[in-house]
């Protein structure tokens, strides 16, 4: 027995074995939940199969989370196998390369604020409203946030309102939908060499200075991030709803470390 037996849950946001949805399955799998995945793009179909059957699963489902129909279709099809769920693991940031480096103000445009809000926030709440019906009562939904939506952090830029977005999203969908028993959560991780996070222009340096300042002197892994996500997601957080909880080694609470 694990402490997510009998949960079905779905995980979007897997590109590779970095990725910080990969240890959440992986967390999740260990505690016996059972995983369905998305993929955003059909030529990572067979990597993300491959992927999923380490976690004995056979649902992979596309969904570019930019489209709307996608959105739909997802949970359209993934009904046919699941008509109730208990769970969704939203991953999914997206910038325009452009975006992330350089002044704040003299790189952001339109477009780039557009999408960029689109698809690391809008979606979020998009992926809730066209599963709401499928959850279970019980069900967790979960998103991943960063530090830079509080605090403007040098090169993260547009990323930064978007999260405050997200963090703004997870407790308006949790007040929507806490009286039919589905908690939303979102884990606000430390810095971790991921696909998306080498797109942050000196990623490395802030990997470095992490290091030296946080109070337990080193990176977190996407392990530590998918065993917080293991617990939010289960009945052992029943009681929490609507929080940000940091999984960042407690760099949100130090300062001057580096002193
Ligand atoms: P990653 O590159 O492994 O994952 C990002 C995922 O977003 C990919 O699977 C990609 O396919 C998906 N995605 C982007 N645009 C999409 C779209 N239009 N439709 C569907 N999927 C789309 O990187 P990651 O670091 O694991 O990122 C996961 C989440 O964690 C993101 O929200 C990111 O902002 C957040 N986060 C990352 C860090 C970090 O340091 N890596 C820290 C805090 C929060």
């Amino acid at each position: 027995m694990g402490f997510l037996s009998g949960k079905r849950i779905l995980i979007s946001g897997i590109i590779s074995k970095l990725s910080i949805a990969y240890g959440i399955a992986e967390a999740m799998y260990k505690q016996k939940a059972e995983l369905a995945f998305t993929y955003q793009h059909i030529k990572s179909r067979n990597r993300i199969e491959n992927f999923a059957k380490n976690f004995n699963s056979k649902i992979i489902l596309p969904c570019d989370v930019s489209q709307d129909q996608d959105i739909k279709f997802l949970f359209f099809e993934l009904s046919k196998y699941w008509p109730k769920f208990d769970g969704l693991v939203h991953s999914i940031g997206f910038a325009p390369n452009n975006q992330l480096s350089g002044d704040y103000v003299n790189t952001v445009s339109y477009e780039g604020f557009e999408i960029t809000h689109k698809i690391s926030s809008y979606s979020f709440v998009s992926m809730a409203k066209e599963c709401r019906l499928m959850l279970n009562k019980n069900s967790a939904l979960l998103t991943l946030s960063y530090l830079g939506s509080k605090r403007a952090i040098a090169n993260y830029n547009v990323m930064g309102p978007a999260k405050a977005s997200l963090e703004a999203n997870v407790r308006y969908i949790a007040n929507s939908m806490g009286p039919e028993g589905i908690r939303v959560n979102a884990i606000s991780a430390g810095p971790v060499r991921t696909l998306a996070a080498s797109g942050i222009k000196n990623f490395r340096k802030i990997l470095e200075y992490y290091k030296k300042v946080t109070p337990i002197r080193r990176t977190i892994t996407i392990e530590e991030i998918g065993n917080a996500a293991a617990f939010l997601c289960s009945d052992l957080a029943s009681g929490i709803t609507g929080q940000v909880v940091y999984v960042d080694g407690g760099f949100n609470i130090a300062n001057m470390n580096e002193l």
